[in-house]
């Protein structure tokens, strides 16, 4: 029997996996996790003391106490089973890395102890040699090392009955180039902080601190693991790239708020549990648009614990999937003609006193520090949107934006009815002359209407790449397997260039002799004049928003090579070394990986794309052929006439034709593959991927295969059909 009715067989003998879920999440939450409140338990006054202020500070652990900080985390790990640790992190592959090493070493004399001291725990050379690095290494230096980020606590994974001690690293060049997607992120998340405290002194001097914070949306689908084994094209891709649409897919909507299958079910509530212990704050779960597709999102968190709860949640749901005998596909795009997965990134700022900037004040003061922070967002957004555009460039990512499910490849912000009018009114009644006008406009009311409106799901633009939401910024056009590092790293950097300027600007008129407020006022009008064009409220699926974002003169870049042009542009290049996130070399470094990554993606996609289609759909097209000419030779023989077999001849002559155009487009894409891969420059190589392999072939390869499924004997396709996979389980 095939792998493909195994897998259907197999599934009314699959059990339900026993889940835990008795327990209440505030008795599970943090469990494995090395908080400050273990810290208390298991540290001295002089190590725990040191920590909180390495942790407050954004500092390294002093290099004293780091003995002593070692050896109370191992003793907490050790009473909780642990025998091994590693440095976790996130290098530019888009997964995590680790490398586990035992607390068990042998002493000079041959005793066998355990013990964990402070440089293992501080500092790490993971032999990751093979981790991308743009070049990076083999100009400057062989090796990078890891080093503890205080500010992300250590934890334990729990795999089977193993249990590891990870610690979180940022992951470092000897000369001190970023490898990772963490690095940059503190970087940038430090530049923010000290440009928004600047800002937010003029109305407060009581702020000290502005945290970004974020909260994803993570999309994923999960199908049966004996489906996903039967299926090279996902086991080896991520993506189906064969495979007909089933009757029934999404056209109902009868999935979206459904109830959640039961064997899904069990599987979030796993996994759920398991996030929990790692202080994961998971708190929605649903189904989304798509069959076997579903969406969670926790609270939001600080930007750079967000961002790595993401990264492990990932890992999480991909390990306890295979414990259900499910996979969790995190794909941008794993079914053709049904919705792929994104990964909304909702993201505001906080200031150390409590306030959201991004929420509407209650008084006039309030106000316009709400205001001052919305538009600089929208100025910001507007000045680099295409840096913004290259930080969500991805292979998958390609086949979502722009397909009328995502937002398109032009980057806009809605804002809603509401707030456009209060921009409208601010541009029109703060005239170049300073007058009492300007006095009245800062005593505008925002806050009455925006939350009531916004907030309520009815008046979002869901086409909208970045929209406000009432209270923050949803930035949507992130692609569900993404590492959030990389679009954060950007949007905080292009908003602490923004708030910097603003302030610069500000600062200017004041000395003029103009009065605070005013000229807060008057710099918020030129930015509303300066960046309006990147505001949009209509359909950003619509032909027409293309045609009209073209008049405006927003770009629009569909691909991914092409798009990350703007990763090396003068206008990047000075935007991050003036705000020391990246160096020249660096940037151009991860220009070069992400390209790469692309190639490599494409790449596999068109190797499998041609190895299913000779190994599997022509033989399997081939032997339904020869039945078929033998059926009408037999019925030939036996005198009948040529009607009797009209209708075979016809799927015949089918069949034939989309086996030879399959193998012929094989042939030829083979051929392309070999004249890209001799190309030189990395970058010609990624457009020509792209162009001369990807769009020359995949589709039109894809549509014949698609047609022999239907036309050949169900029983002698042996790949899962799409109805299989998305409605079994
Ligand atoms: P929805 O947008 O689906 O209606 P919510 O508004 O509750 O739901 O939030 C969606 C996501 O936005 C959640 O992950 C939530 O934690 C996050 N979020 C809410 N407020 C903020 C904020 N101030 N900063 C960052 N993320 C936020
Ligand atoms: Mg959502």
């Amino acid at each position: 029997m095939s792998l493909r009715f195994n897998a259907i067989h197999g599934l009314s003998s699959k059990s339900d996996v026993l889940v835990d879920g008795a327990a209440k999440i505030t008795a599970i939450f943090n469990s494995n996790v090395f908080t400050l409140k273990t810290a208390r338990e298991f540290l001295s006054d002089e190590a725990y003391k040191s920590l909180q202020s390495s942790i407050k500070a954004g500092h390294k652990i002093d290099r004293a106490v780091a003995n002593q900080i070692a050896t109370g985390i191992r003793a907490w790990a050790e009473a909780k089973g642990v025998s091994h640790f590693t440095h976790w992190f996130q290098p530019l592959t888009g997964t995590t890395a680790e490398k586990h090493d035992s607390f068990f070493t042998l002493k000079g004399d041959g005793t066998p102890i355990e013990q964990f001291e402070g440089d293992a725990l501080v500092q790490q050379e993971p032999d990751a040699s093979s981790f991308p690095s743009g070049g990076l290494r083999a100009t400057f230096e062989a090796r990078g090392y890891t080093a503890w980020d205080p500010s992300s606590p250590p934890f334990i994974m729990e795999i089977g009955q193993g249990k590891t001690l990870c610690i979180p690293t940022i992951f470092v060049s000897y000369t001190g180039e970023s490898l990772d997607y963490k690095a940059p992120l503190l970087k940038a998340l430090d530049a923010l902080n000290k440009a928004a405290v600047d800002v937010c002194n003029y109305f407060d001097k009581n702020v000290s601190r502005v945290t970004a914070t974020l909260g994803w949306e993570q999309e994923y689908f999960v199908i049966d693991e004996a489906m996903f084994n039967a299926r090279p094209d996902l086991v080896m891709t991520g993506r189906t790239v064969y495979g007909h649409t089933s009757a029934k897919n999404q056209q109902l909507e009868d999935h979206y708020f459904g109830s959640i299958p039961e064997r899904i079910y069990t599987y979030m509530r796993d996994f759920e549990t398991e996030s929990y212990k790692l202080g994961i704050p998971l708190r929605t779960r649903h189904n989304e648009v798509a069959p076997a597709q579903f969406e969670c999102a926790p609270i939001f968190e600080e930007v750079s614990v967000a961002v790595d709860h993401n990264s492990l949640l990932m890992d999480v749901m991909d390990r306890v999937a295979r414990r259900h005998n499910l996979r969790v596909l995190l794909h941008e795009k794993p079914f053709a003609g049904i919705n792929g997965s994104g990964k909304h990134n909702n993201w505001s700022m906080a200031t150390d006193t409590g306030v959201n900037l991004l929420a509407p004040g209650k008084t006039p003061k309030t106000n316009l520090m709400f205001l001052t922070f919305f538009v600089n967002t929208i100025k910001a957004v507007h000045d680099y949107a295409d840096i913004l555009r290259a930080s969500i460039a991805s292979a998958p990512n390609d086949h979502r934006l722009g397909a009328n499910e995502a937002p398109p490849a032009i980057i806009s912000v809605f804002i809603g009815q509401y707030l456009s009018k209060v921009l409208q009114d601010v541009k029109e009644r703060v005239s170049d002359k300073m007058d009492e006008t300007d006095e009245s406009m800062l005593k505008i009311d925002i806050h009455k209407s925006i939350p009531e409106l916004l907030m309520d799901n009815t008046d979002r633009n869901r086409t909208s790449p970045f929209a406000f939401t009432g209270n923050k910024f949803e930035f949507r056009a992130v692609g569900s397997t993404a590492n959030c590092a990389n679009p954060m790293t950007v949007l905080n950097t292009i908003m602490a260039d923004t708030l910097k300027q603003f302030k610069k600007e500000v600062d200017a008129l004041i000395e003029k002799g103009e009065k605070k407020e005013i000229a807060i006022m008057h710099v918020i009008r030129q930015y509303i004049v300066a960046s309006e064009k990147v505001l949009f409220e209509g359909d950003g699926y619509s032909e027409a928003w293309a045609k009209e974002a073209e008049k405006r003169g927003l770009p629009n870049v569909k691909t991914t090579p092409l798009a990350l042009d703007a990763m090396v542009t003068e206008k990047a290049k000075k935007l991050f070394e003036s705000n020391n996130i990246y160096s020249h070399s660096e940037l151009e470094a991860r220009h070069e990986i992400e390209l790469e990554k692309y190639i490599k993606k494409v790449q596999i996609e068109s190797r499998i794309m041609g190895e299913l289609a000779t190994s599997h759909v022509l033989p399997t097209a081939i032997r339904y052929q020869n039945l078929l000419a033998n059926n009408i030779r037999g019925l030939k023989e036996a005198g009948l006439s040529d009607a009797a077999f009209a209708n075979q001849k016809q799927i015949l002559e089918k069949i034939s034709e989309h086996i030879n155009k399959t193998s012929d487009l094989v042939e030829k894409m083979i051929e392309a593959r070999k004249v890209c891969n001799n190309m030189e420059s990395t970058r010609t190589k990624a457009i020509a991927y792209q162009s001369q392999v990807k769009d020359a072939f995949f589709d039109d390869i894809r549509y014949h295969v698609d047609k022999l499924e239907l036309l050949v004997d169900d029983r002698e396709w042996y790949l899962p059909k799409y109805r299989e996979m998305l409605f079994l389980r």
